[in-house]
């Protein structure tokens, strides 16, 4: 009788099934602050898969669109010149799960309501510099990784971590 490995039942899901995938950006006030490392160590801490990294300056047209759902805020125009006022760090981060995890990582939008142990509640006092983005569904997962990264820039790529984070 034929028998399946589990870690061959890996590969082949890895082919067939789409990961969901969340984008995380470290605003430019985490870069500032020399926040960066601490930053993506939580997420490579907590056993999310990186597939893809890079600072960026990033141009106004680009949050404009990134960030089109907030355009009638009173707040859009501050935030659109926040996010361009320095590089950011654009990542994917690949899990099942890993959208709303990762929002429970950030912690609230509010950084002084964010509980402690999460980054906003660890690192952040105001929500005009809470340091750190993360998509709200995998819909605008797919959205804003298509926004940001080009063709090319995502790696693929298999953790050895596997194996010893899912069963
Ligand atoms: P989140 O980033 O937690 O998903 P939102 O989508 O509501 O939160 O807002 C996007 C970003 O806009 C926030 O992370 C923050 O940088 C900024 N923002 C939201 N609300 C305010 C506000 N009242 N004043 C200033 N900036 C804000």
């Amino acid at each position: 009788e034929f028998q399946l490995s589990s870690s061959l039942l890996r590969k082949i899901f890895f082919f067939v099934q789409e990961v969901e995938q969340t984008y995380i950006m470290i605003k430019p006030d985490g870069v500032q602050r020399g926040l960066v490392g601490e930053i993506i160590s939580r997420f490579e801490k907590k056993g999310f898969l990186l597939k893809g990294l890079k600072l960026f300056q990033c141009p106004k047209d680009l949050a404009q669109e990134h960030y089109k759902d907030l355009k009638e805020r009173p707040f859009f125009p501050n935030l659109i010149d926040y996010i361009t006022s320095g590089p950011v760090v654009c990542m994917a981060w690949e899990g099942d799960g890993v959208v709303a995890s990762a929002r429970k990582l950030i912690g609230a939008t509010n950084p002084l309501q964010a509980e402690p142990g999460t980054i906003r509640g660890d690192l952040a006092v105001q929500t005009g510099r809470n340091v750190v983005h993360g998509s709200d569904s995998p819909d605008n997962g797919k959205r804003e990784i298509g926004l940001w990264f080009k063709e090319g820039e995502l790696a693929q790529w298999e953790s050895v971590q596997t194996p010893w984070l899912i069963e």
